[in-house]
């Protein structure tokens, strides 16, 4: 299974499969009337480690823990409340409200407002949960401990971690000045700050050089920097800007989309319409003054090559990266992504799960 290739429905249902799978082995019985789970045998006596470390007491102790109240900790928390009920499950998450991101693409082509995709965070915490709003800072894996940013800690028999990622503007020099420059024509959907941008620009645009961009990945969506380009070009044909337009695709990949199904879809679409796909193309700076884009090409035969072309139109999107905070904790694997296995979602040593991010 390869989870870059799933849904976030079908990733959440993978996560949620997996702790069941791992509580049923250990600590679950079926009840036989009710059908409901009960416990036969407290999980922490198994797997609560102190190993060589002086045990602390924790503030505040629950069965599951889940860090991030995006679309994968609430999932997750939420099937988990249904079968454990009140008390079991803390969620910490700091923010005040929660974006549904899919949305973001309809906010770049002004179908949907970014209001629309904002709720509060109190109006999706399941009710059986204790929503502790404060910041993760740490892991504590041998003693089953999260560490957090309001100086308390609490302990865990389980750990979900779906704190999401960052998107990592500063990679690409000039970016995070082009996206503050309200006139530069720069805008990238992957931010609430910046989607609304994309659908001013849109409607700005007179024709010219529309440009979209693909980083390389991992990435979370990889369909969006496709799909506000088709959304655009509609907009464009359908308002008359189409014949003085060209449109490219720039990616880093060797193909269209990652999966052959899609790509083979998808490049009759792009023929269709007219927009010309550039491979192996890495955006590497923006020069927002002169509205020109660098590129690095990646080809075998053309390495170390640079082009610059001229833009009237830019969405990118930006590389991505774990947050700096996950970087160096024991749970992590060298560049910061919590280690699971892809298979199962859980943590290659520890009782941890990520259901996270892409
Ligand atoms: C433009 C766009 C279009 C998209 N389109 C689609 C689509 O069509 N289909 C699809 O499946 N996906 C799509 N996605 C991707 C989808 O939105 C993400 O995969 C999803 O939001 C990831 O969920 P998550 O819960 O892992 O992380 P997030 O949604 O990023 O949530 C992480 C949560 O963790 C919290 N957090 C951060 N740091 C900490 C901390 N230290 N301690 C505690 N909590 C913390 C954050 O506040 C946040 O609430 C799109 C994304 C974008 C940007």
């Amino acid at each position: 299974m390869q989870l870059h290739r799933l849904s976030l429905r079908q990733k959440t249902i993978a996560m949620s499969a997996a702790v069941f799978r791992l509580l049923g082995e250990r600590s679950l019985q079926r009840a036989p009337t009710a059908g409901a789970l009960r416990i036969a045998a407290p999980a922490a006596t198994a797997r609560s480690l102190h190993v060589g470390e002086p045990s602390r007491v924790a503030d505040k102790s629950y069965k599951f823990v889940v860090c991030g109240a995006g679309p994968g900790g609430l999932a997750v928390a939420s099937s988990l409340g249904r079968r454990f009920g009140e008390k079991s499950i803390a969620i910490i998450e700091p923010a005040d409200y929660h974006y549904y991101q899919p949305m973001w693409t309809l906010v770049g082509c002004g179908i949907k407002t970014l209001e629309d995709s904002r709720r509060k965070m109190a109006d999706f915490m399941p009710p059986q949960a204790d929503w502790l709003q404060t910041s993760v800072t740490g892991f504590r894996p041998n003693e089953n401990i999260v560490e957090t940013a309001d100086g308390s800690t609490v302990k865990y028999d389980y750990l979900i971690v779906a704190v999401g990622l960052q998107i990592d503007y500063g990679k690409i020099k000039g970016l995070p000045e082009a996206l503050e420059d309200p006139n530069s024509m720069v805008s990238t959907n992957y931010s609430s700050l910046y989607a609304p941008k994309t659908f001013e620009n849109v409607r700005r645009f007179k024709g010219g050089h529309a440009l979209f961009t693909f980083p390389t990945i991992p990435i979370k969506c990889p369909g969006a920097p496709q799909k506000i380009m088709y959304l655009a070009e509609d907009y464009w044909r359908r308002n008359g800007m189409k014949e003085n337009t060209k449109i490219s695709f720039n990616t880093t990949l060797g193909v269209i989309f990652p999966v052959k199904k899609y790509a083979d879809v998808l490049q009759g679409i792009v023929k269709e319409r007219g927009i010309t796909v550039n491979y192996q193309h890495k955006l590497l700076e923006v020069l927002g003054d002169k509205r020109e884009a660098v590129f690095e090409l990646l080809a075998e035969d053309k390495q170390g090559e640079t082009i610059t072309v001229p833009y009237d139109f830019l969405h990118a999107t930006p590389p991505m990266a774990p947050l700096d905070f996950m970087v160096g904790q024991p749970i992590s694997d060298q560049l910061g992504w919590v280690d699971v296995d892809p298979k199962t979602l859980q943590h290659k040593k520890y009782g941890v799960f990520s259901c996270s991010v892409i």
